[in-house]
């Protein structure tokens, strides 16, 4: 199955994500298969990463977006541990600082935007400031409107300047987010990650859901495509996030850099090398 296609939203195509099933787990996967196969993508995804940081050309952004318990510090860990940590990092937007709020909203994007050669994730970013920012009222209709056209031109200039993004939103119904926090309530390790704010932002399901619904569909582009990753189950998660993430790093084609020394002469030093040693001993 070709989750990239599956998955893939079209840029400005009605989203519903009501209709869309959080419990999906393929046609041809169950939870022990997974785990080889899961095995295989990682170990893919770390020579893609290793052939992306030494062609030095061009990178990639991972952006995750969902509601809360939705899984994005699951899939951070996920794909993550497949990767060398020198040419990778994560980054994760909590509420603007009093310094980042003296910017733009961007700017403390801008900032964290991977240097070619580099995979970042984002674990939140931008679009909260068409999220909770406009569930929130935080800034006017007019404000928050304006913003899709410009994350889009963001997006684009990342896009031509190698930035290669993909956008994932990770979809699980209401019944599933309740079974979850019963899981942080029931897990004392789990407990620092209750907040207060998890059961008042879910008194605003719904208009969450709608807002994820217009950002999604207004800023899902060629150059900077949305997936709706049904995720209550966590290992089928993992394995549509890790195949698509596996496809769009082979698509590019990347070339190991030529050698900047004449690998014939290096090899006539070593050989030379070795022989001074052997007369040594
Ligand atoms: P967590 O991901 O659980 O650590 O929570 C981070 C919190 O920061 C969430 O409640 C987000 O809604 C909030 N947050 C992130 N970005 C923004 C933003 N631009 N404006 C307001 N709140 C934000
Ligand atoms: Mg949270």
């Amino acid at each position: 199955m070709d989750y990239a296609s599956k998955f893939k939203v079209k840029p400005n195509s009605k989203v519903e994500l009501g209709k869309i099933d959080a419990n999906y787990k393929g046609e041809d996967e169950d939870k022990d298969s997974a785990q080889v196969t899961i095995a295989k993508y990682a170990q893919r995804l770390r020579d893609l990463q290793y052939l992306m940081y030494a062609e030095n050309k061009r990178s990639l952004l991972i952006i995750l977006q969902g509601m809360d318990a939705a899984g994005k510090d699951g899939l951070v860990n996920h794909v993550i541990s497949a990767m060398n940590p020198q040419g990778c990092r994560v980054f994760g937007f909590k509420t603007p600082s009093v310094r980042e709020q003296a910017h733009d909203y961007l700017w403390r994007i801008h900032y964290a935007a991977p240097r070619k050669g580099f995979v970042t994730i984002f674990n939140r970013s931008h679009y909260e400031d068409v999220l909770v920012v406009r569930v929130h009222s935080l800034v006017h209709k007019e404000v928050w409107s304006r913003r899709f056209d410009e994350i889009n031109a963001f997006e684009s200039l990342l896009a031509h300047s190698g930035t290669h993004i993909l956008k994932f939103y990770l979809h699980i119904d209401k019944e599933e987010q309740l079974a979850r926090f019963k899981q942080r309530l029931d897990d004392p390790n789990r407990h620092w990650k209750i907040s207060e704010s998890d059961y008042k932002e879910r008194e605003y399901w719904n208009d969450y859901q709608k807002a994820f619904e217009d950002a999604i569909s207004k800023c899902s582009t060629d150059y900077a495509p949305w997936f709706i990753i049904p995720s209550n189950r966590k290992w089928f998660r993992n394995i549509a996030v890790s195949q698509i993430l596996v496809d769009t790093l082979e698509s590019l084609d990347m070339k190991f850099p030529a050698p900047t020394v004449k690998i014939a002469e290096i090899r006539q030093k070593y050989h030379s090398a070795l022989r001074q040693e052997e007369k040594q001993r």
